[in-house]
């Protein structure tokens, strides 16, 4: 402690002496020569580091300026009980969103229980009995197989005689605009784009490129909805789909929108007609968006997104550092260290599965809540093969939260994301490959020549 004040008033370039932070990482079992790894890796990505950064003062500035513009008040923060009638704070919300997002109106609600809720909400209720759906992404996230009828469910689309096309991305992970223009016909009603790659290997797409596929689909079909999945991809550029034309942006609370402080929720942010429509079926015909009472939580919608841009960040931070650690240990990884960024997920291949639970091992041991619990692979509903998940997380299940997990099968790659600030992220990190050298899974001999 001592050193630390002393270290503070003499010396202009750090605050506290390279001795004190090693010191600290040793104390939470990081050595020296992982922690100096690290510091190494990292040396090399001030420049990337920096346009992180930039985005974030861009969406920061855009979320101040919407809620000022909302006139966002003290008395938004109060929550209602019962029917939820003229609530000012959730109506406000959703102006705030429909601003963030650059769509007419949004729909916000902790009654929306998930971002597979949100999905389902969307498509359910802008769909009729002979309508079809087209992904023209590939195939979507695990669970909206499901919601759509890919795998038959109860209650699926396909129950209510709804249809699905897919048309798959080339190899070169490129639109097939050939087949999807061959795709769409008489009865396609709306079109779903996965932003984010979820846990596939195909690239994450980019806002621009959301904006060309739109484009194409319009061209063709003026009057077909068009709805992203925006799951991840929040804040990580300075524009949203609502820019390039979506009819419908939707996500989850508990990814970046949320900035950790959310504990529930989902917002369908989009035209007036299809938010209008998700209100009464979240609700009821005739009642909409003037029910739902917001009970105690409007405050951490709000402040969780005011602070989402500066969280997105530091996961984005989390992410970067990772993929390039990994990357020089001679590792594949999704997106390599050097691609640009478009969602927060960094897949690692370790093509072993002692080293996929060395790595969720670090990251649960780096928690800050059940960091005494070892996860371990265990069988899940819903799965073809065992799991394994790290999350010592203040919101259960958050994924904008560090936590990783990954299917133990081969290749035996993990899925890596979140960090609500780049600190925790860049510790977990740091333990992880800890994990992995303590394990022999990583020689000592690397960290001190693997491609520096
Ligand atoms: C997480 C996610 C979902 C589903 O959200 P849940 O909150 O887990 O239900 C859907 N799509 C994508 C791309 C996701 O990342």
């Amino acid at each position: 402690m001592t050193e630390i004040m002393i270290q503070t008033t003499h010396s202009t370039d750090s605050a506290i002496s390279s001795e004190s932070i090693l010191d600290m990482y040793a104390s939470m079992g990081i050595d020296r020569n992982v922690y100096n790894y690290g510091a190494k890796v990292l040396g090399d990505l001030e420049e990337r580091f920096r346009q992180i950064d930039e985005i974030a003062e861009y969406n920061q500035l855009k979320v101040i300026k919407a809620m000022q513009e909302c006139q966002v008040s003290e008395a938004c923060l109060l929550g209602t009980t019962g029917y939820g009638y003229d609530d000012l704070g959730r109506d406000t919300l959703e102006k705030v969103y429909a601003k963030v997002f650059h769509t007419e109106d949004a729909l916000v609600r902790p009654q929306i229980t998930c971002g597979t809720h949100a999905l389902a909400l969307a498509l359910m209720s802008n769909l009729r009995p002979g309508d079809e759906v087209l992904s023209p992404v590939g195939k979507p996230y695990d669970t909206l197989e499901e919601v759509i009828g890919i795998r038959p469910s109860k209650g699926s689309l396909a129950e209510y005689g709804i249809t699905y096309r897919q048309v798959d991305l080339l190899t070169d992970g490129s639109f097939d605009y050939e087949g999807i223009e061959k795709a769409l016909n008489d009865r396609t009603r709306l079109v779903t784009i996965q932003r984010s790659k979820g846990y596939q290997t195909r690239p994450t797409l980019s806002v621009a490129q959301i904006g060309a596929l739109i484009a194409f689909i319009k061209e063709r079909k003026p009057e077909v909805i068009c709805m992203v999945d925006n799951c991840y991809g929040e804040f990580v550029e300075i524009m949203e789909p609502g820019d390039v034309g979506a009819d419908m942006v939707v996500g989850s609370l508990i990814k970046n929108p949320g900035g950790g402080l959310a504990p529930i929720g989902g917002y369908i942010a989009g035209r007036t007609d299809c938010v209008e429509n998700a209100a009464y079926r979240l609700t009821s015909p005739g009642l909409g968006k003037e029910v739902g009472a917001s009970l105690g939580i409007l405050k951490d919608f709000y402040q969780g997104l005011f602070l989402a841009p500066v969280v997105t960040a530091s996961a984005l931070k989390g992410a970067v550092f990772a993929a390039n650690l990994y990357e020089r240990l001679g590792f594949d990884v999704i997106p390599t260290g050097s691609e640009s960024r478009h969602d927060i997920i960094q897949a690692i291949t370790f093509h072993q599965p002692e080293s996929v639970i060395a790595f969720c091992q670090g990251i649960q041991a780096a928690a800050p809540v059940d960091s005494h619990v070892v996860p371990q692979a265990a069988d899940m509903p819903g799965y073809d093969s065992q799991v394994i998940m790290a999350a010592g997380a203040f919101v259960s299940g958050s994924s904008i939260e560090l936590s990783a997990d990954a299917p133990i099968r081969p290749p035996y790659a993990v899925y890596f994301q979140g960090g609500l600030t780049w600190q925790h992220a860049k510790a977990g990190i740091l333990k992880t490959l800890q994990f992995l050298v303590d394990k022999g899974l990583v020689e000592k001999k690397q960290l001190k020549c693997s491609n520096l």
